[in-house]
């Protein structure tokens, strides 16, 4: 078991969460990151952690980083408002994985994606290596790994998980049938940072509205303590970088509906989103408005079922690079981080008694049966949120 060396591709939420399983697992492992560094790019702002993935991170995290994470969540109400463009109450509409009156969703905790990514990289970062964006693999006769970068870096492992994200470079390789699908959609997201001003009636948890065939979300992140203080108090050494209480913005609805078209992924969204929120109550549109331009961030929305097989072996897939989908229902990182705890959970316990390949089978059904049960849930929450009026 001590020569046995797990190479993950990605350090996002699912890949990290690996690591710091395996690290518990006393399972050796290093994490190559295309990123040159944690915070060259927006990987989104709020992040909604169900109890599911509050489990995961309990059982992958050491326990003062796991009470860091609690510490730094949002402490504003997460009960949600569903209201309409003009901030008028709306009924009937929410996603059974958002509503806040379903027991499941009580304990949600609300956290910013980058504190929660330095407090996953937090005492494991001599074994993630940033600038290193994985290129192809051969399985060798051993039974081996040998992975190579765009970094000419060659390394070989034990075993090699792609948590590399939707757009899987891993997965075009082991199983390229398994490409996700453009549903049409988009989601824009940004954040503003408070006081909101004029827009202070959105300074009350989280506000759902439904328009026509759009759905936007206000969630306001406040926090109890400034994010050194709390590190300094539960995990000394744990860097984090210091975020000023904001209202995290998404508005997600098909193209065409937001006035997009395939090509202006990469192009300032403000201009067309003036045009869909012309009708919208002046709070909302002052806050897309006003934020800045660097705060924004646009992404297609893709699906991808997991049924693909690939063959047995000593590669797998976990997270977004086998099962993308919606963000309608919060579930994508709650269960990429459900699938890296079960992951280092059967490893460790099959390298201690009969292998991994085994472990492998278990993890992957597993997996599989996780994800379609998220995706389903995804699905109908789109479904619901892209309503038009007949
Ligand atoms: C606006 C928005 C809001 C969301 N809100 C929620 C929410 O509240 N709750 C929830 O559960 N889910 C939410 N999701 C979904 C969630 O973000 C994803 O499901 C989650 O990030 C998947 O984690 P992952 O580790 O599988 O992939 P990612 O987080 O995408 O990480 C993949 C990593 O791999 C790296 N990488 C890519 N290619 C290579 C390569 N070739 N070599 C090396 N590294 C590579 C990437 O740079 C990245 O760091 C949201 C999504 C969006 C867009």
């Amino acid at each position: 078991m001590q020569d046995f060396h797990v190479a993950i591709i990605g350090a996002g939420l699912g890949g990290l969460c690996l690591a710091q399983g395996l690290k518990r697992a006393g399972i050796r492992f290093d994490v190559y990151e295309r990123d040159p560094k944690p915070d060259s790019r927006i990987q989104g702002y709020r992040i909604r952690i169900d109890a599911d993935g509050q489990r995961a991170l309990a059982a992958c995290l050491p326990a003062n980083l796991f009470a860091l994470f609690q510490a730094t969540a949002s402490i504003s109400a997460s009960a949600g408002r569903f209201l309409t463009p003009q901030l008028l109450p709306v009924t009937g509409r929410a996603p059974t994985s958002w509503n806040s009156d379903a027991d499941d969703d009580a304990g949600d905790l609300s956290v910013n994606r980058q504190t929660l990514r330095e407090i996953l990289l937090s005492g494991i970062e001599d074994h993630v290596h940033f600038g290193h964006g994985f290129i192809d693999y051969r399985c060798q006769d051993d039974g081996s790994v040998e992975t190579r970068f765009e970094s000419h870096a060659q390394i070989r492992c034990n075993l090699l998980v792609g948590a590399d994200g939707v757009n899987s470079q891993l997965r075009r390789l082991l199983a390229p049938h398994a490409r996700p699908i453009d549903t049409g959609s988009i989601c824009i997201y940004g954040k503003v940072d408070l006081p909101l001003g004029d827009a202070a009636d959105l300074e009350e948890g989280t506000t759902v509205v439904f328009a026509d065939g759009c759905t936007a979300i206000f969630d306001l992140m406040r926090f109890d303590d400034d994010f050194t203080k709390l590190a300094e108090r539960f995990a000394p050494g744990c860097n984090l970088t210091p975020i000023r209480d904001y209202l995290y913005w998404a508005l997600i609805g098909p193209r065409r509906r937001l006035g997009l078209t395939d090509d202006d992924i990469d192009r300032d969204p403000r201009p067309a989103l003036e045009g869909v929120t012309q009708d919208w109550h002046s709070s909302l549109k002052q806050i897309i408005g006003r934020t800045d331009r660097h705060d924004i961030a646009a992404l297609p929305v893709r699906s991808g079922r997991p049924d693909a097989l690939w063959p047995p072996g000593a590669v797998t897939l976990l997270g977004d690079a086998i099962h993308a989908m919606s963000p309608a229902g919060g579930l994508g990182a709650n269960t990429a981080l459900m699938d890296a705890h079960a992951l280092s959970e059967t490893l460790a316990n099959a390298l201690a008694t009969s292998g991994a390949p085994n472990a492998l089978l278990l993890y992957e059904a597993d997996m599989r049966e996780r994800a379609i049960r998220a995706i389903d849930a995804s699905e109908r929450g789109a479904a619901m949120l892209f309503e038009t009026k007949a």
